[in-house]
């Protein structure tokens, strides 16, 4: 979840001077990337997790960041973790104030292996790397992060390969206009938010791969937002961070696609997208097809742009096809409030 301060109601307003005060028994500890500062309060309470764990989930989720863009999306940025009972990472929140803002809560019970495989840091991190748009165009920011977060984390080599796809091919559909549906920038359901943001990056992605011959992806449409100055901490028309974008990649993508998804649905046969992408899912499975027209735009997606010959290499040693199988439930992504 993203907030930007002058967008919602006073009452937020009222409890970020809760957030922003740690309590006088709270922990605050630093971790840099790069020549980034990346200060996190673990605040008084019963968290059964070691210090250094904690530590780590917010360093992995940092790191994937970091490998995503190129580098830490701000030089500096304040976490306030916060317990509660229970098990798991709930309730993140992303400001452009102070800087740039995360407030997240971890259950007391949480494992060090469930912290591992959590998404949610990740995701809140990706909010600092795009700028604040108007309501609107709340889409944008959760699909962003949506989409990226597992990408992220892979090429960072905190999450499977075929976890990422399977999970994308399972839950994408959920962005796809139902009926009524009047467009990214007018039908505002959970699913068209989350996944339906996600859906207009997967296209744009696939897209800039295909107008570059593989040599340009999403990344370097967000890089060159991000670098132009187009981070959380400032505000800015959803058409030029498009056209940032665009102008950083050198092909006209991000604005054509979103006047197609704006204000009407935009029919998308995801089915085909995944046969040419050679990906074919069997339940909680995913099987790579390198034979597939797209399978070298598949690779630069996952592992960015000049890492699919690497990639690609235990594919082709067992024949031009790999199977993955991955557990049924995979921790988090599940249709619920980011
Ligand atoms: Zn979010």
């Amino acid at each position: 979840m993203k907030i930007f301060l002058t967008s919602v109601f006073a009452l937020v307003i009222l409890s970020l001077g809760a957030i922003y005060s740690a309590p006088a028994n709270s922990m605050t500890s630093t971790i840099a990337i790069g020549s980034a500062r990346i200060n996190f309060t673990v605040e008084g309470g019963r968290l059964g997790l070691p210090q250094a764990d904690i530590s780590e989930w917010v360093r992995a989720a940092a790191e994937s960041v970091a490998t995503y863009y190129g580098r830490y999306p701000l030089e500096q940025v304040t976490i306030r973790i916060a317990p509660f009972d229970g098990r798991g990472v709930r309730n993140g929140r992303t400001f452009g104030e102070n800087g740039g803002f995360i407030s997240i809560y971890l259950g007391n019970e949480t494992t060090a292996a469930a912290l591992k495989s959590d998404w949610m840091m990740t995701h809140e991190m990706i909010h600092l790397a795009f700028p604040s748009v108007a309501d609107r165009h709340h889409w944008i920011e959760e699909g962003i992060s949506t989409y990226v977060e597992p990408i992220a984390r892979v090429r960072a080599k905190h999450m499977d390969e075929a976890a990422m796809w399977l999970e994308l091919v399972r839950d994408l559909p959920q962005g796809l206009p139902g009926e009524g549906d009047k467009g990214l920038d007018r039908t505002h359901s959970w699913g068209r938010t989350y996944w339906g943001g996600a859906l207009y990056c997967f296209l744009a992605d696939v897209e800039i791969h295909r107008r570059t011959n593989n040599h340009k992806g999403l990344e370097d449409a967000l890089r060159g937002i991000l670098n132009a100055g187009g981070d959380i901490r400032h505000e800015w028309e959803l058409e030029k961070a498009l056209s940032v974008g665009d102008q950083a990649t050198g092909v006209a993508v991000l604005r054509p696609l979103y006047d197609k998804m704006k204000d009407q649905p935009y029919a998308v046969d995801l089915a085909e997208m995944w046969a040419e992408l050679g990906v074919e899912r069997n339940g909680n499975t995913v099987r790579f097809v390198d034979a597939a027209p797209l399978a070298a735009t598949r690779k630069a997606i996952t592992w960015g742009n000049g890492a699919s010959a690497n990639a690609g290499s235990a594919a082709a040693a067992s024949g031009g096809a790999t199977s993955h199988s991955y557990p049924a439930v995979v921790a988090g992504r599940t249709a619920r409030s980011r």
